[in-house]
């Protein structure tokens, strides 16, 4: 063959190749440089899911598809290659594809757009994706927006209600980390859809996907929509497949013996993980006809790294530091309800939400008391590497006894001077009666402010203290408080709906929600009492610690530096503010 002919043969295998989405990902795609390869490696349970994806929920008849995943079983790399894939790969060119990748806030949409899309754009081989962009005069390429010859892709955050993407058309939606979106956003999300030139008419392709957190959330509904799927192994001898895991089902224990090693349950061969994961196949629990949406189990007993030792040293009952909660929904991939979580999102959004209402740019103090509360941590926010944040949280209360929260944001530095003018900034724009801030990690900062505030700005020191959970020690200027107490109090405060989220600001207020969400309750017993002890979960709850000492400060001044018992001189301390009374007339 000419050379012409020959480079012509070598355009379309390649194209040819590139219609399978592994091929696709393998030909085209690197991790950080790195081959990225998935194909006869232990990932076929994935790869099964691209493919599903790709085939089978883009035709006319496809069904959408729900993804109940484990931590770290490489779903936002997938989810990224697919992003890719559908717009770069050709195969969806007549129209162009519209695809859209939906997260619950844009802090989400920043952290993959830069670390992990942009990354794999610019390591893709021979610069593919990058020559494949849109080169018109007004093509678009941004964070959030990429246009390519074949498709365009949307990295977008679903917030509060979808109002960002409301009027757009798309053929695909993505819902990365469903379970941290509403319900309400998700209809409405699912409308943009209603155009689709993929997929069923009117309804496009929907893949949901996401750790499982609670029960009776959103996710678990859908979830129990689908066909539920598992990933049952494979046997190199006797050529069968056997289920490995299933939820509340120990057998993979007897399976997997030891190491990488898998014993067939029904002729005894004994066989790599690896091998036994590519001779394995996706079986459905359910009736698949019967059921709306097409669901995928993942979890971390499936990562073919990962040898049986690595999971054992996981277990609660191995393993003092990890809970059940962080068992059940991160490393086995399953929804959970124990008595271990305080308080939901769910919670939050039906008892807590101000649907209506909005941060405040500033508040003056003639109108209505304000007040603060810090945390400080190590890490600045978008920084890698330590493990908790700074931040601080404002609130106001109403003489009905609400407690309103009005601002709330996290430190982007953690110098001294930074801190500092942070203080003295929320003091003058939110008109601050008091505060008080976490005293052990910010003691030298702590001890400056003071010197401009005194007794306005309070540190904080935990206790364990039962008897006396808030006591004042007057010349240090600190509070000492029981943590157990006061975070029982605030969730006690939260799930009779006296706490308010200003839930038109939702996009500023995501984090917070999180933190207030994270902890998880323990029992114990101290000296024949019951005790519940609140102990941090996997993600952060800085937040959380801000809020209270906010709610703290408010304390202090309804019982006069705790020095009286709250609830018997209420009226004393605080009577009906005249000037909101006032204002509740206008
Ligand atoms: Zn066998």
């Amino acid at each position: 063959m000419k050379k012409e002919e020959i480079k012509i043969f070598e355009e379309l295998k390649s194209n040819f190749l590139d219609i399978d989405p592994a091929n696709f990902i393998q030909n085209n795609l690197t991790i950080d440089g790195e081959d990225f390869k998935i194909l006869g490696n232990g990932w076929r349970f994935m790869v099964d899911i691209y493919r599903y994806i790709a085939i089978n929920a883009t035709k006319k008849d496809g069904k959408p598809v729900v993804i109940k995943k484990g931590r770290q079983v490489g779903a936002t790399v997938m989810a990224g290659a697919l992003d890719l894939y559908f717009t770069n790969s050709g195969l969806f060119s007549k129209p162009p594809i519209r695809v859209v990748h939906l997260f619950p806030a844009l802090a989400q949409v920043k952290k993959f757009s830069q670390d992990k899309l942009e990354g794999m754009i610019r390591t893709a081989k021979g610069d593919v994706i990058n020559k494949n962009k849109l080169k018109t005069a007004n093509a678009v390429d941004n964070l959030t927006m990429k246009q390519f010859n074949n498709g365009t892709l949307w990295i977008d955050s679903m917030g509060a209600d979808a109002d960002r993407i409301r009027g757009m058309t798309a053929d695909i939606v993505f819902f990365d980390e469903i379970q941290d979106m509403f319900s309400q956003g998700i209809g409405n999300a699912t409308k943009i859809l209603t155009a689709a030139k993929y997929g069923p008419i009117g309804k496009g392709v929907q893949v949901y996907f996401g750790t499982p957190k609670e029960r009776g959330s959103h996710f678990s509904t859908i979830w129990d929509m689908s066909d539920q799927r598992y990933y049952h192994l494979g046997c190199t001898n006797c050529k069968d497949t056997f289920p490995f895991y299933l939820p509340n089902d120990d057998r993979w224990k007897e399976i997997w013996v030891e190491g990488y090693n898998i014993k067939c349950p029904l002729c005894g061969a004994v066989q790599k993980k690896i091998d036994a994961i590519e001779a394995g196949k996706w079986v459905a629990t359910k009736n698949s006809e019967e059921c709306q949406y097409t669901g995928f189990h993942i979890n971390q007993l499936y990562i073919p790294y990962f040898s049986k030792e690595n999971i054992l040293d996981l277990m609660p009952e191995n393993n003092p530091s990890q809970t059940e909660r962080i068992w059940n929904n991160e490393v086995v991939g399953e929804f959970y309800s124990g008595l271990g979580m305080p308080i939901t999102k769910a919670d939050i959004y039906d008892k807590c939400r101000d649907p209506d209402r909005y941060f405040s740019k500033s508040i003056d103090p003639r109108i209505k008391k304000s007040y603060f509360g810090v945390d400080w941590g190590g890490k600045a926010d978008g920084a890698t590497g330590g493990q908790s944040y700074s931040c601080v949280v404002v609130i106001s209360v109403t003489h009905s006894g609400e407690i309103l929260i009005e601002h709330a944001h996290k430190l982007r530095e953690n110098s001294f001077n930074y801190k500092k003018e942070t203080i003295n900034e929320m003091f003058r724009r939110f008109g601050i009666t008091r505060a008080v801030s976490d005293w052990f990690f910010g003691q030298d900062v702590v001890h400056d402010i003071q010197l401009r505030y005194g007794d306005r700005f309070i540190g904080a020191q935990g206790s364990g203290s039962l008897i006396k959970p808030l006591k004042y020690r007057e010349e240090e200027l600190i509070v000492s408080y029981n943590k157990d107490l006061m975070v029982e109090e605030l969730f006690n405060l939260m799930k009779k709906g006296k706490i308010r989220f200003p839930w038109k600001s939702y996009e500023h207020l995501e984090w917070l929600i999180e933190h207030c969400t994270s902890m998880e309750m323990r029992h114990r017993v101290v000296g024949n009492q019951p005790v519940k002890k609140y102990v941090k979960g996997s993600g952060p709850n800085d937040g959380l610690m801000a809020l209270m000492y906010a709610y703290m400060a408010y304390k202090f001044d309804l019982t006069n530096g705790f020095t009286i018992r709250p609830g018997a001189n209420k009226k004393i301390s605080m009577p009906t503010p005249v000037l909101a009374n006032i204002k509740r007339s206008i």
